[in-house]
This record gives structure tokens, C-alpha cells and sequence, in this order.
């Protein structure tokens, strides 16, 4: 599959696209060692988005295989992880960060953050009143010990490192670089994320 457009999500900040029903695309880490939080709605009825705790019960596992769809709230295959070039470490658990995780981290002023970076995206494109799912955090290193205890450690993608996802049905994507530069996720230096949109052949 060869790139056809390429999207530049710039460090920070988020970007949606919209893709038809068998549309592949890839999200490149594109200097490594950076979270992007991954949303994804039915372009014609945005009350249908994934989720993950849906996702989770479908797949069994805490995250897909390759091969495997992340679902919707109404339990439809929304997005197939066609490919994943990357260590394969990426986390469904935990939330994407908003003004109010920050506040909680001590940050006084206005810090960008993946929830807002996802309301700006959709009402660029109309959609004013969204819900807040649970993101898909591509590349994000949130080690689960026995005891059920979370890490919270930087990512371990490499400059380039890329997966690529198919949509299943016409889908508003969002992803957002996530701007955390508090806890190690990022290697406290938030980069950009690229998305590439492919050929279908
Ligand atoms: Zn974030």
C-alpha cells in the first residue's frame, strides 16, 4: 500500500480525518517515543464511536492483535489493526488527559490536552456536542504488573515506527500528539504524529 496524503498532526495538537468504509491508513511516531491518543466515530451518527471496554470484551485481550477490530458502543467493527510495525506496546486503560489530570499534576495555567484536541477537531467539522470515549493510546507504555498495579513509562516506539488501522465503516478519526509532558509517557518531550492514508490495492 503506497501513502496517498499524509496528515501532519503538529506536537500538542490534533487533527481529524475522514475516511471511507475499507479506507487504510497508518499513524507514524514520527520521531519515537510519542503517545497518540486515537478516536474514532460513525461519520454518519457520531452517538456510534469505539470503544474500548466494548473492544476489550470482543477481543479478549487488553488491546487487539493484528487482525483483530476495535468495536463500538453498539458492538460494530469500527476500525481493523491491519498492521502493527511497531514493539506492539500501546494501552486501551487509561484515560486521555484533560485541564483537569493538570490541574491534579500542579500545573496552574491552561495546558493543551488530548480531550480538547479532540473537541477542537470535531467541531472544525460541525460537531459541537460529542461524547468523551475512551481513547486508544497508540504506542503508550502503561506496564500491568500481577499485583494489577499500572506504570506509567516512556514509550519504546523508534523514529518512523508506524501502525496501520483499516476503517470499517465511513469514520471520523481523531489523533491527538498527546501533549503530556508531566509523567514519562512521552519522555516528557511531547513530538508530532503523522497519518498517512493508503491505496486500498
Ligand atoms: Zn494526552
Amino acid at each position: 500500500m503506497s501513502a496517498q496524503e499524509l496528515i501532519q498532526v503538529p506536537a500538542t495538537e490534533g487533527r481529524a480525518v475522514t475516511l471511507s468504509a475499507g479506507q487504510a491508513f497508518r499513524v507514524v511516531d514520527v520521531e519515537g517515543k510519542q503517545v497518540a491518543d486515537l478516536f474514532a466515530f460513525n461519520a454518519t451518527d457520531v452517538g456510534e464511536y469505539h470503544s474500548a471496554m466494548h473492544t476489550r470484551a470482543a477481543v479478549s485481550h487488553l488491546f487487539p492483535k493484528v487482525g483483530e477490530a476495535f468495536v463500538t458502543n453498539r458492538r460494530r467493527p469500527i476500525l481493523t489493526l491491519v498492521a502493527d510495525d511497531t514493539p506492539a506496546v500501546h494501552d486501551m486503560l487509561i484515560a486521555p488527559c484533560d485541564p483537569e489530570r493538570y490541574q491534579g499534576l500542579g500545573v496552574q495555567e491552561w495546558h493543551a490536552s488530548c480531550r480538547e484536541n479532540l473537541e477542537i477537531a470535531m467541531r472544525e467539522l460541525g460537531h459541537d456536542r460529542i461524547a468523551h470515549p475512551a481513547s486508544i493510546n497508540l504506542f503508550m507504555n502503561i506496564p500491568v504488573a500481577t499485583d494489577g498495579s499500572l506504570g506509567w513509562d516512556p514509550a519504546v516506539t523508534a523514529a518512523g515506527d508506524s501502525i496501520t488501522l483499516r476503517a470499517e465503516m465511513d469514520t471520523i478519526v481523531v489523533v491527538s500528539a498527546c501533549p503530556q509532558d508531566i509523567v514519562p509517557i512521552n519522555d516528557r518531550n511531547p513530538t508530532p504524529i503523522a497519518i498517512e492514508l493508503l491505496d486500498s490495492d
